[in-house]
């Protein structure tokens, strides 16, 4: 079984793509939150990723998302479903990702797009805070009262991830219009999308996801 999860800023595709993982005993690949630990080493390869993530809030050029991709997928047993956190966002990447999952032996049984209104992307994000040991997603106001708290799941220090700034979200916005709407329309063609409302709490998103990925033969089994 391989997933997609798509959604733009804020819409929760991160944490009901680790819930889909768990459920059905998935692999996790979360590109963004792999390219932000590579981002953080000293080496050329860090130093440019966290220049297009962190400084110009870009999308990562494919050549580095083809070698990550390849990586992940050769180390896999073919047995082993996927859930594909935020890949592919642009057209031509979806193009090589579909090759590759092909090359694998895969194919993609589902897309979920978790959808928020833009004033609820840039309203969540603000809140949005990261734990720079774990990556636990916290919300301020609900997880953690104050920017000097430490994680409550793991103790280690958390931060606002630096792309988070409301000038960085609304690009992120705008690329997510202009680069990933197509990949989802493409798949809405091809009769795999499945658009989930990102607005209720976590455990209703997540149980609305699950309900309508059983009506997919590839996961009915
Ligand atoms: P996310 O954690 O999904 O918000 O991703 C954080 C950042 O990582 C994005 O703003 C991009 O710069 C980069 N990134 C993540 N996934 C991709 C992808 N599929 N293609 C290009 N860049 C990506």
């Amino acid at each position: 079984m391989n997933i997609i999860v798509l959604g733009p800023q804020g819409s929760g595709k991160g944490t009901q793509a680790e819930l889909l993982a768990k459920k059905y005993n998935l692999e996790h690949i979360d590109m963004g939150k792999f390219l932000r630990v590579v981002a953080k080493e000293n080496t050329p390869l860090g130093k440019k990723i966290n220049e297009i993530i962190n400084v110009r809030k870009e999308l990562v050029d494919d050549k580095i998302l083809k070698r990550v991709l390849h990586v992940k997928l050769q180390d896999l047993p073919r047995e082993k479903g996927i859930v594909f956190d935020g890949v592919p966002r642009r057209e031509d990447q979806r193009e090589y990702f579909e090759e590759a999952l092909r090359e694998f032996g895969r194919e993609t049984d589902a897309v979920i797009f978790v959808n928020i209104p833009k004033e609820e992307s840039i309203k969540r994000i603000s809140k949005r805070w990261t734990c720079k040991k774990c990556g636990a997603p916290l919300i301020m106001g609900i997880d953690i009262k104050n920017g000097k708290e430490k994680c409550p799941r793991c103790g280690g220090e958390i931060h606002q991830r630096a792309d988070d700034s409301p000038e960085g979200v609304k690009k992120r916005l705008a690329i997510f219009k202009k680069e990933t709407k197509p990949v989802i329309d493409y798949y809405r063609g091809k009769g795999l999308l499945i658009e989930i409302d990102g607005r209720p709490e976590i455990d209703v998103v997540s149980k609305n996801i699950i309900k309508e990925l059983s009506k997919c033969s590839a996961i009915k089994g």
